[in-house]
Formats: structure tokens, C-alpha cells, sequence
């Protein structure tokens, strides 16, 4: 592979664009490293983010549990996750836990779903709901506008706890519906844990690593 100058910025573009909504302690690093690349060592970077694309992807190390999310719902097909840099209250996306695929139909289910409890929560003045694919990662982002957006800010602990609180109190209705008692006493590891509606039985532990990841490229 032999790149021009001009293919060399492209990428370097594109990448830098990906990475745009970092927060700016893990953006510049990177940005410092491609920098300092002659172009040989850019070719040999961008070959290395090819091969190792599938297994850097931040939507299925979240998935996996490997990164630190803040899930508020899940099905076989897909995990709904708060976004950490929103650009308002509530702000989620819907990751399909299947990564060369485009968005299940099932996705833009719980996307309804996430819309109404926003709905019912924040009374949100509108919700935008699209499709699209991060990283090579396909996922349905849920917007709600209140009228007052600026721009997109990294959220706190604090905050993202409470949003989930939110979504969790939801569930934890429907889980008593079924009559599903699980770690009634253990409330910390209930608001670690979501439930599958449709399999109420399973229950699966979101890990609380730290948020942690080599760059990659789309
Ligand atoms: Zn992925």
C-alpha cells in the first residue's frame, strides 16, 4: 500500500473525526502520535488498526462488559446504553451487539421504548431517533431536545447514575410484574444488573472497568 500525501490527510481527517467528541486527556494524545508519523509509519498504523478493527471496537468491548457503560436496557439482539459525552438529559444509544450488521429491527424497538420512558421522565420537547454506524459499529442514536442544546458535554458519574436510576425504577416494575425476586437486599448489584424482558430469568453483570481504549479507525 502506498499512500499520497493527499490519501494520507484524508485519513488523517477521518480519523480525527471519529475521535472528535473525546474527551480532549485521550483525543490529543493520539492526535500527538499520528502527528509525529512520517509515512511509512502512518501506512503501517492505519494497516494495524485494519487488522485489529473488530477487536478495538469501543461498542463491543461494551458489549462484552470490558468497558464501563451505563446500560439501561437490553434484549438478544441489542444493548441501550447512555451516551457519555450527550448532547442533552437522556441521551442513549442503541447498540446492536452484532458488529458487521446494520441495526436489527429489534434496535429501533427499544429505541421506542427508551423514547417513551423519556417521554414519560423528561418530557422532552421532541426526540430524534436515527440509525447510523460509529466506528464501523452499527447503532441507533435516541436525542431528546428540551430547546436549550449547545453542544455535546462529557457527563458526569453523578448524572449518568441518576438517568439510569431513572430507566432502572422502570424495570425493576416490570421485573415485579413477572414476580422475578432477585438480590432484593443487594441494592447495589440491582442497579448493576439488567434484565431481559423477554427472558426475565437471565440476568446479566454490567463490569465497571475504567474507560479505556487504543484509537480506531471506522
Ligand atoms: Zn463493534
Amino acid at each position: 500500500m502506498v499512500l499520497s500525501q493527499e490519501q494520507i490527510e484524508k485519513l488523517k481527517e477521518q480519523i480525527y473525526k471519529q475521535i472528535e467528541s473525546w474527551p480532549d486527556e485521550k483525543k490529543q494524545p493520539i492526535i500527538d502520535e499520528i502527528e509525529s508519523m512520517d509515512a511509512e509509519q502512518f501506512e503501517e498504523f492505519i494497516k494495524q488498526q485494519n487488522s485489529e478493527k473488530q477487536g478495538n471496537c469501543i461498542f463491543c468491548s461494551i458489549n462484552e462488559g470490558k468497558i464501563k457503560s451505563y446500560k439501561i436496557d437490553e434484549d438478544k439482539e441489542n444493548n441501550a446504553i447512555l451516551e457519555i459525552n450527550p448532547l442533552s438529559k437522556g441521551h442513549s444509544l442503541i447498540v446492536s451487539k452484532n458488529h458487521d450488521e446494520k441495526s436489527p429491527e429489534s434496535s429501533f424497538i427499544m429505541a421506542k421504548k427508551i423514547e417513551a420512558t423519556l417521554n414519560t421522565k423528561f418530557e422532552p420537547k421532541e426526540i430524534k431517533i436515527f440509525a447510523t454506524k460509529i466506528m464501523g459499529h452499527p447503532v441507533v442514536e435516541i436525542t431528546p431536545i428540551y430547546g436549550d442544546e449547545k453542544e455535546r458535554k462529557k457527563a458526569s458519574d453523578k448524572e449518568l447514575e441518576e438517568i439510569q436510576k431513572e430507566f432502572l425504577k422502570k424495570d425493576e416494575k416490570i421485573e415485579e410484574k413477572n414476580s422475578v425476586k432477585q438480590s432484593k437486599d443487594n441494592q447495589d448489584e440491582k442497579a448493576a444488573n439488567i434484565k431481559e424482558k423477554e427472558e426475565p430469568k437471565e440476568e446479566k453483570k454490567v463490569e465497571q472497568k475504567p474507560y479505556k481504549m487504543k484509537p480506531r479507525i471506522p
